[in-house]
């Protein structure tokens, strides 16, 4: 996986015969007491180096393209102004920058029902953000999220319940937890693997190192761990990338063993 081009909003690789594009949708501040440690509970004392701005954690909002040049596919979609956080929501420049063209897309694949990954999908103007759309893949138990205002792309909605090929080369694979309807996107170059995990990190830097910490909003702590403990085990093997919709934006890294946990080497610099 090489570094081609980045910018404010994204970076650009080179990944055998295809090419990933990771998009900065934005970041989000959130408190440290969301962390949790192995029994669940909140920190009295924040283990390790985690960096604050502000006394708050700040995650990055990263969403995905790959393509092969005829088919693409895009992995989750931001949080459009979902939140009315002016810091997220700019998915739309990050494509821009990249020079992908929205109107051309035709399959999302979402990794959870959450709304910094859902609701990109509709434009802040309440039209749909992609004029061309055929399906939504997404985990079957988190697709009731397609109401309201995702309403209307209900009818291309693609319920994914067990492993599934949504192309040559990427295939939905269930890891629920973080939601029940969790789903990462194993991705199949000539060169490599790329895993589009989604939500199974929050805060690079402190789960690898110890992966037993959990996040408030995993919906199931005990569930999320086992995903996050098998997946992290997958991901030290050998050909294998990461992508996380919450790693340090451009957030594509290796993942290698190190003492009880594991290390995190970033493949680019960071953007935003
Ligand atoms: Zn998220």
């Amino acid at each position: 996986m090489r570094l081609t081009s980045s910018g404010r909003h994204h970076a650009a690789f080179e990944f055998g015969d295809l090419r990933v594009v990771s998009l900065r949708d934005g970041y989000i501040d959130m408190p440290p007491t969301l962390l949790r440690d192995e029994h669940g509970c909140a920190f009295d004392v924040l283990p390790g180096a985690v960096p604050l701005v502000g006394g708050n954690l700040r995650l990055s909002v990263n969403a995905f393209f790959i393509t092969d040049g005829t088919r693409s596919v895009l992995v989750d979609t931001g949080a459009s102004d979902a939140w009315h956080e002016p810091t997220m929501g700019l998915l739309h420049d990050a494509l821009d920058e990249a020079g992908i063209d929205r109107a051309q897309i035709t399959d999302v694949a979402i990794t959870h029902r959450h709304l910094d990954h859902v609701s990109g999908l509709i434009a802040p103007d309440g039209s749909e953000a992609f004029a061309k759309l055929e399906r939504v893949w997404i985990g079957a138990a988190d697709a009731p999220v397609f109401t309201g205002r995702l309403e209307p792309l209900r009818d291309r909605v693609v319920p994914v319940s067990e492993k599934a090929a949504i192309n040559d080369w990427t295939t939905a694979v269930p890891a629920p937890g973080h939601t029940p309807g969790h789903t990462v996107y194993d991705i199949r170059s000539g060169t490599g693997r790329l895993l589009v995990w989604g939500d199974t990190v929050h805060v690079p830097t402190l789960q690898f190192d110890r992966p037993n910490v959990a996040w408030e909003y995993d919906g199931d702590q005990p569930r999320a761990r086992t995903a996050r403990a098998a997946l992290l085990e997958q991901l030290a093997q050998p050909q294998w990338f990461v992508a996380g919709a919450h790693l340090d934006s451009p957030g594509i890294a290796r993942v290698a063993p190190a003492g009880d946990g594991y290390a995190l080497e970033y493949l680019a610099p960071r953007i935003g």
